[in-house]
């Protein structure tokens, strides 16, 4: 980490909420040490709380943490100070779309197939993402068995269920110009 502890950040009037409420972090690593995708992470979940408070977007941009974090919420439940770290993870992948600094294609492009079929049904269709994923990503005979063992026992839907009020979900992406 390149600041120094006296340039903390201090509260922005211009911050998203889940960033001014990292500022509350105390580093006491009860959500990276619960953290299931821990071991494969660059920079852990607390050390992401650092950079937030030093300000340094940058750092946290080019590390892989929030493309390989699942949003497993698990880090957001221990944390003794209300800060939802799994928000912070989302914040970051939003702005590492929005200006083009995808540190990590593959999950980034599932990131991208996911959030398109929840846009225009209202919920995930799992054999459009899977399909769309494997085509863009050139991994065709990756996991073949199983997702036929998947398909064989009703796990995915080979049409997508849509909800009744999909325009709705459509108008809160409206609200976000890509994805
Ligand atoms: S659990 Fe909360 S307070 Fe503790 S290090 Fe993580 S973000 Fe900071
Ligand atoms: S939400 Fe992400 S960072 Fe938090 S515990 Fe789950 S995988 Fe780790």
């Amino acid at each position: 980490m390149s600041s120094s502890t006296g340039e903390v950040q201090r509260e922005r009037s211009d911050a998203h909420p889940f960033l001014t409420a990292a500022l509350r972090c105390y580093q006491c690593k009860k959500c990276s040490s619960g953290c299931p995708l821990s071991f494969a992470m660059d920079v852990l979940p607390h050390q992401i709380m650092r950079l937030v408070q030093l300000d340094s977007p940058q750092e946290i941009l080019v590390a892989n943490t929030h493309w390989i974090c699942s949003s497993c919420q698990t880090c957001t439940t221990r944390c003794p100070n209300d800060i939802d770290i799994a928000g912070v993870m989302d914040v970051f992948r939003q702005q590492s779309v929005d200006n083009g600094t995808v540190s990590e294609k593959e999950p980034a492009l599932f990131n991208r197939l996911f959030l398109s079929t929840v846009k225009r049904h209202g919920r995930v269709h799992e054999l459009a993402v899977i399909g769309k994923f494997k085509l863009l990503s050139g991994q065709w005979l990756n996991d073949i068995p199983m997702g036929l063992g998947m398909l064989l026992r009703g796990k995915l839907r080979i049409f997508p269920n849509r909800i009744r009020g999909r325009h709705e979900i459509r108008n809160l992406f409206k609200k976000r110009t890509r994805v």
